[in-house]
């Protein structure tokens, strides 16, 4: 991933030392809400005068300006960054100059089992989430005196800072945030993941203005959907009266962080949180009362005080689920496409004027870039409309690549490929020699065997190496015109032109191939440096570089960046009004289907790899799924429908 950030800075001290007057301390404590009320007020009176010693952050040493690894990576430590109740962060550059964001917590602070088991469990749950708006987890290691979690860095700051900027923001604005931030938090959910503490200080900007969820130091695994937890924790101005209400109020799950969402939604227009006072005890009655109001000298619409309403209703049960929330008129509103960087300073122009038309579009592009997929459309032609020419909907692709002007709309590209072609390099990258019908053939005849042997034992089988391959993770079509451009995982761009030639041009390198179709041969691999590209190369180079630009600022990821292992281009490829089939060079087979699902049938048809809608990817022997009829973890629609959809359209190519 390209991170676009400020330059690694060196560390100042006064830097180092600022703290964020603001950002109230999360508390949690395992007390009987008794205890908690007096615990509260004697922590009150002392407050002021602690509040630095009771940091355990401020344990924190500044780390060496080389954090080693103890796998041998080395890390230059930059910038503060910020700080919380437990942990500083600062930048980190790999040696490779991508930059992340490491929180740091002092070992110091983690002496005893209690601390260690949060920190512990922070680490477990952050580390097994992947998804659009949460803070990528990188990596977890330590020093002699730190103990540090690499994540993505999130530059811009957070919904805290922006609002203390603004002062207040509009809805459009808000309307976009909650999206991102329901994205989230309905996939927490769904894998049993209580945040507990969403606040606006916890949300933060990544480097194009999303935003992500970060701190899961208060998080949860809930052991079912109907468990419950007794823990009285929160920030204070977030925290749902069911939590105040502890155990004797039989305690609280997920909805603690819809009411969370309400909080910062009110705050976010009003610009403070609804219960605000300087007495900790007197936000706790207001919260225990939902006693709140919209003041008359900030007003907002309608149609958002219903849905803070519904959201901050004092029975948990009464709250809209995540998925309700989406239906609220109030997202029938202005709805801007992204957020600009300027946002953070100040108000955006023309939100209001974006038409109904568009801001619908916009609403429903946002929700399955944050992985809400609602497939509401009857009509079939209208998916494959918007969802099948690109991972995005038209809407977002300039006219000239919209579906309508794609003149060969669902052809097979080139299938004089099909006939006896061989494909060669003669580079120094590889010799191979392929003979691709041959891999559509074993690959369906070894499809074909599994599915006998769905009653073996496995023990009794080889089972192929599951690592995730190469693949196709945007696209654009527009053979009309040029060709067929593509990213794949390892950031590599092509295009298919029009002829059969592709160039591909390689991420981080001055190389570019060349590779060119022969009617007898193949192809052949010509290796070019782009500074000293020839002449017939030139204009094709800006028409890669074109979709490059194209694809990087307006097409989503289906998949995360993979290190290049091999030298991957797509072949041929394939629509029908289901699917879009790509055919890869290293003998993959991948399948994007307009419900979003992708599948990837690799190692001659013993490998399956599934992409969620939210890029969540798995491989694994395709006998195992075939076994279980599903793959574990998530359960794809109709599998083993769309795993026999691509048996015959592998079998198709095989047998032409
Ligand atoms: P704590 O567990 O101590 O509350 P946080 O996760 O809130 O720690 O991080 C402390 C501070 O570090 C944040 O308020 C923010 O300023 C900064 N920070 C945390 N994560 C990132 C990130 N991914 N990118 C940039 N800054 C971050």
């Amino acid at each position: 991933m390209s991170v676009r950030t400020k330059p690694l800075q060196p560390l100042n001290s006064g830097q180092m030392n600022a703290r964020n007057a603001s950002n109230v301390t999360p508390i949690k404590l395992k007390k009987s809400t008794k205890d908690f009320y007096e615990h509260q007020q004697q922590q009150q009176q002392q407050q002021q005068k602690k509040k630095k010693k009771e940091k355990l952050s401020a344990l924190c040493k500044t780390p060496p300006s080389v954090v080693r690894t103890r796998n041998g990576r080395d890390y230059r430590r930059g910038l503060f960054l910020g700080e919380g109740g437990f942990a500083r962060c600062f930048q980190m550059k790999d040696s490779n100059g991508q930059i992340y964001a490491a929180k740091t917590v002092a070992k110091a602070s983690i002496k005893n089992e209690k601390t260690k088991t949060k920190l512990l469990s922070e680490i477990k749950i952050h580390k097994s989430l992947k998804h659009s708006n949460i803070v990528n987890f990188i990596d977890c290691f330590e020093d002699d005196v730190n103990v540090y979690i690499l994540l993505e860095i999130c530059p811009n700051q957070s919904l805290m800072e922006l609002l203390k900027a603004r002062k207040r923001l509009t809805e459009p604005e808000v309307r976009l945030f909650m999206v991102q931030i329901i994205g989230a938090v309905k996939y927490l959910h769904e894998r049993r993941v209580i945040h507990r503490d969403l606040k606006l200080g916890n949300i933060f900007f990544d480097p194009n203005m999303n935003l992500k969820i970060g701190d899961f130091g208060l998080a949860s695994v809930l052991e079912s959907f109907d468990s419950r937890k007794f823990t009285i924790c929160g920030t204070p101005n977030y925290i749902a009266p069911e939590v105040l209400g502890g155990k004797a109020n039989g305690g609280h799950s997920f909805e603690v962080d819809i009411w969370a969402i309400g909080i910062m939604m009110y705050a976010l227009l009003i610009g403070k949180p609804p219960f605000q006072a300087k007495d900790v005890q007197i936000i706790y009655e207001r919260i225990k009362k939902s006693e709140y109001s919209f003041p008359i000298d900030k007003p907002i619409s309608a149609e958002a005080k219903v849905l803070i309403q519904d959201l901050l209703d004092v029975n948990p049960l009464r709250r809209p689920t995540i998925d309700e929330i989406l239906s609220y008129d109030w997202f029938k509103g202005a709805f801007p496409d992204k957020t600009q960087e300027t946002t953070l300073t100040k108000e955006p122009e023309g939100l209001t004027m974006i038409s109904k038309n568009q801001s619908a579009m916009n609403f429903k592009n946002m929700k399955v870039n944050c992985g809400i997929y609602t497939p509401k459309t009857k009509n079939p032609v209208e998916i494959l409309k918007t969802d099948l020419q690109s991972e995005e909907s038209q809407m977002v692709l300039p006219r000239s690549l919209s579906p309508n002007d794609t003149k060969f709309k669902y052809k097979e590209v080139d299938p004089t490929m099909l006939t006896k072609k061989r494909f060669q390099f003669n580079s120094n990258f590889s010799n191979s020699v392929l003979d691709l019908d041959k891999t559509c053939h074993t690959t369906y005849v070894n499809m074909c065997k599994l599915e006998t042997l769905v009653d073996s034992k496995l023990d009794t089988m080889t089972l192929p190496s599951c690592e995730n391959p190469t693949l196709i993770s945007k696209w654009v079509d527009y053979s009309n015109k040029y060709g067929f451009s593509y990213q794949l995982n390892n950031n590599d761009i092509g295009v298919l032109f029009n002829d059969g030639n592709t160039i591909l041009k390689m991420t981080n390198n001055e190389k570019f191939l060349e590779l060119l179709l022969h009617e007898q041969e193949g192809w052949t691999c010509i290796e070019n440096s782009i500074y000293n590209a020839p002449s017939k190369c030139k204009k094709q180079l800006e028409i890669v570089d074109f979709f490059a630009k194209y694809m990087n600022s307006n097409l989503s990821k289906v998949s995360d960046v993979e290190e290049r292992k091999e030298i991957v281009f797509l072949r041929r490829y394939t629509r029908t009004s289901d699917f879009i089939m790509f055919e890869m060079t290293n003998g993959s087979f991948q399948f994007n289907f307009k419900d979003h699902h992708k599948l990837v049938v690799s190692k001659n048809g013993l490998a399956i790899t599934h992409i969620s809608p939210t890029r969540i990817t798995q491989t694994h022997p395709l006998i195992l799924i075939l076994k279980q009829g599903n793959f574990p973890s998530v359960s794809i629609p109709d599998c083993m429908e769309k795993i026999e959809i691509i048996k015959q359209a592998i079998r198709e190519k095989a047998f032409v």
